[in-house]
């Protein structure tokens, strides 16, 4: 366990510090949706480009802690160039993974946000930008909460 602590931690300061496609407003979105986490104040608004079932590009913008920001990172990185039917797919593994309802998700190099399983009260922050990803390929331009 404390392996998956330290590559956690390594993992959540790099995307924390330089967060992948972040401020990154692409044209042609047409999927948007907003996140909030009141427990913490973490907000994000995630833009999505879908073309032919593909998410040719994202970007997201807003303000949150380490964990929200990295976990929001790491998933617009996971997401480009998947399919719509594949984003959700991941999705469920992510939420089951972080909601340990499944361990043994095979979810690659994402398996290290299991790591926020050491700091629970963060794990909004985690699923966060997860949520904001479903409410996006749903298409509800809304806002999600985490409560
Ligand atoms: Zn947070």
């Amino acid at each position: 366990m404390s392996d998956l602590r330290d590559l956690y931690e390594e993992v959540i300061l790099d995307h924390n510090r330089n967060p992948r496609n972040f401020l990154n407003k692409p044209d042609g979105t047409n999927r948007k949706a907003h996140g909030f986490n009141p427990l913490c104040g973490d907000e994000f608004a995630l833009h999505l480009v879908v073309e032919d079932g593909i998410i040719k590009d994202v970007g997201f913008e807003g303000t949150g802690c380490a964990i929200s920001t990295a976990s929001a990172s790491l998933m617009t990185e996971a997401i480009k160039g998947k399919t719509e039917e594949e984003a959700y797919a991941l999705f469920d593994k992510i939420h089951k993974l972080l909601l340990q309802e499944d361990r043994s998700a095979d979810v690659g190099k994402l398996a290290v946000l299991a790591g926020v399983h050491a700091y629970p009260t963060r794990v909004k922050c985690a699923t966060l930008a997860w949520h904001t990803l479903h409410a996006a390929l749903e298409s509800e331009n809304k806002t999600v909460t985490t409560e």
